[in-house]
């Protein structure tokens, strides 16, 4: 807007932008002009804005659909969501995560956090007690991917079961998506071995001795990652 400009500003309804965290911040600190240094501060103090959002899935899928090429929108810089964008699942792995649960959308949680939030441990095993599936990115995963990818960093591949006898069992460590539960050297692998009755190998002893280290020393405490 100019000096010399005297036009109304337009009328709308009201929608999302009115509850926007990011109002009585300066519009500079959404549009970084780089992305290391001083700007890379700036990107995590705006992210950090966009944390405390109530509008943050709105926000997010507005830029998403208008394509809004620069800026920090929902959350994201204009470079991940152009990886979300891109719809490839192993990319969301990169991005910093969020998750608005319907029962706190106010406060959107990282991936990580919803985990810690929504599990208990008992008796060496970390039940699920949150609702059937984490909102990330506008899709939806099942606990057992979102813990899945929390330890791997990877998403899984094709279906993610226990191999623990306890249902609602989310420990990652006694979880396989299809690719582990067919790879030697996994824990899937050793209950492979174990189902098919046939000789485990050295690489699967081994994979199931470290998962059983693993347990033990995080056997009682929540998820840190
Ligand atoms: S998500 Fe971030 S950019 Fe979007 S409205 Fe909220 S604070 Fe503003
Ligand atoms: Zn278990
Ligand atoms: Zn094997």
């Amino acid at each position: 807007m100019t000096a010399t400009d005297t036009s109304p500003a337009p009328v709308r309804k009201p929608d999302w932008r009115d509850n926007a965290a990011c109002r009585h911040e300066p519009s500079e600190l959404f549009f970084p002009t780089g992305t290391t240094g001083p700007c890379a501060v700036q990107i995590e103090q705006a992210k950090a804005v966009c944390r405390r959002c109530p509008s943050i899935d709105a926000c997010l899928t507005f830029a998403l659909d208008e394509g809004i090429p620069s800026g920090i929108f929902g959350g994201l810089t204009e470079d991940e969501r152009r990886k979300v964008r891109s719809n490839n699942p192993s990319n969301r792995a990169s991005i910093d995560a969020f998750t608005g649960t319907s029962r706190s959308k106010a406060q959107p949680m990282t991936l990580a956090e919803s985990m810690a939030a929504y599990t208990e441990d008992v008796d060496g095993h970390r039940l699920w007690v949150g609702g059937l599936g984490v909102r990330f990115q506008n899709v939806t995963y099942t606990p057992n991917q979102v813990s899945f990818y929390l330890d791997r960093g990877v998403w899984p591949t094709g279906k993610v079961m226990r191999t623990c006898k306890t249902a609602g069992c989310v420990l990652s460590v006694h979880l396989a998506d299809e690719e582990e539960r067919t790879r030697c050297g996994t824990t899937g692998g050793y209950q492979k071995h174990l189902r098919e009755k046939t000789k485990s190998c050295p690489a699967c002893r081994q994979a199931n001795t470290d998962a059983d280290n693993r347990l033990r020393r995080t056997g009682t405490t929540k998820a840190t990652v």
